[in-house]
This record gives structure tokens, C-alpha cells and sequence, in this order.
């Protein structure tokens, strides 16, 4: 399982779209997103699609952040009626969020330069956070 890769398979509804008359203007398919957890809307057509993550959307929500969401490998739309494992498809994306923030938690952690001992302690919280993420990740065979 490469999660740099791996395009997870959601369950896309088709729903009948109608202008403001009350006209037929056709159909699309909305989603769950595997990534920010948040609706997302696409074309009728199933198969992949890149993943409609905004910063906007997942700030209005705060479910994750926006940063974690970013250069993602998309997802593919399938039908419902597939026998697919929605739930385990949906941990892939969620695996895919945890390691980017993983990441750039680390990141800043490796810059904090901590000057007085409130500093000191900041750093060495957020140290054990993203070692308690990286027992998870590890718990679900994820490369760091
Ligand atoms: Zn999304």
C-alpha cells in the first residue's frame, strides 16, 4: 500500500441536478471525501477524479486542516452498488491527512529554536503529539 499512490474508492450518488425554474440540468454525483470529510460534487462519469479539497471548504468546516489535504492522489468514483469496503477506503485517505500532518509537524518541530523554559515546553509537547501519530501510522504499517 503506497499512500503517495493509492487512489481510494468512494461511493459516489448520483443525484438529478435542476436549475432554479425547477428544469432538468442534468446529473452529477457527490461524495464523501476521503481526505477533509467534507462533500464534494463531480461529473455523472465514474473513475478517478482529482480530489476537490479546497482550503476554503475545510476551513469553513475545521475538520481537518487545509494544509494536510494538499497534493493528494485523488480518488475514484464508483457506484454505490460496488462491492467495495467504503468504510477501510475511507481509513486510506484519513491515513493519507495523518501523515501529512504527521510531516509537517515534524517540521516544525525540527525549526522551534525554544529560548525560555514556557518555549522548552511547547516543543516537547508537541513531540510527544506527533510521536503518539507516528505510533498510529506505524500500528497501521505506514511509511513515515
Ligand atoms: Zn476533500
Amino acid at each position: 500500500m503506497n499512500l503517495d499512490t493509492y487512489q481510494p474508492r468512494v461511493s459516489a450518488q448520483l443525484v438529478t441536478d435542476y436549475y432554479p425554474n425547477g428544469k432538468r440540468a442534468g446529473e452529477s454525483r457527490t461524495i464523501t471525501c476521503p481526505y477533509c470529510r467534507t462533500q464534494h460534487s463531480h461529473g455523472a462519469m465514474l473513475g478517478h477524479r482529482s480530489a476537490h479539497c479546497t482550503d476554503y471548504v475545510a476551513k469553513r468546516h475545521q475538520v481537518v486542516d487545509p494544509r494536510d489535504t494538499r497534493h493528494t492522489p485523488g480518488y475514484v468514483l464508483c457506484d454505490p452498488a460496488e462491492p467495495v469496503n467504503w468504510q477501510l477506503e475511507y481509513v486510506y485517505g484519513q491515513l493519507f491527512v495523518l501523515r501529512s500532518k504527521y510531516r509537517r509537524l515534524r517540521a516544525e518541530h525540527q525549526r522551534m529554536q525554544p529560548l525560555g523554559a514556557r518555549e522548552k515546553r511547547v516543543k516537547e509537547n508537541l513531540g510527544n503529539e506527533i510521536a503518539c501519530i507516528a505510533t498510529v501510522l506505524r500500528k497501521a504499517g505506514v511509511v513515515l
